[in-house]
């Protein structure tokens, strides 16, 4: 759980767990877990924020999503991507 308490920002608290969903199907089945049983959910990128936003301040489950790192649809004509939430960008220059 270390791994996750924090994100690049100086905010810490440690989870109850982490989930690697790998499809919509399975965030949506998280997330009905979660409500059903009052767990809070934090939705975690690369982590990367600096103010805290990825931290479970006060428990509950990380969603991390880095395996969920698919381009589903580029469309170079209009410049349009569908991705999924973990797909990382780089912009150079
Ligand atoms: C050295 C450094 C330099 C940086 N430079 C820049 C810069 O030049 N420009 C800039 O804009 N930013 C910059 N940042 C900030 C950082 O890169 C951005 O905040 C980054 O885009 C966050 O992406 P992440 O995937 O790491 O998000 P995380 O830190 O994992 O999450 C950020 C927030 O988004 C939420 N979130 C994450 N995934 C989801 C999801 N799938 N659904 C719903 N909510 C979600 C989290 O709960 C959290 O609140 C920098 C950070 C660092 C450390």
């Amino acid at each position: 759980m270390l791994t996750y308490e924090s994100d690049a920002g100086l905010e810490g608290g440690i989870p109850d767990g982490v989930v690697f969903p790998q499809t919509t199907a399975d965030v949506a089945q998280f997330v009905a877990w979660a409500n059903q049983n009052h767990i809070p959910l934090v939705a975690r990128g690369a982590g990367t924020g600096t103010t805290g936003g990825a931290v479970a301040h006060q428990g509950g489950l990380i969603v991390e999503f880095s395996h969920m790192n698919r381009i589903l649809e580029l469309d170079e004509e209009e410049r349009i991507a569908f991705v999924e939430p973990g797909v990382v960008k780089l912009c150079l220059g």
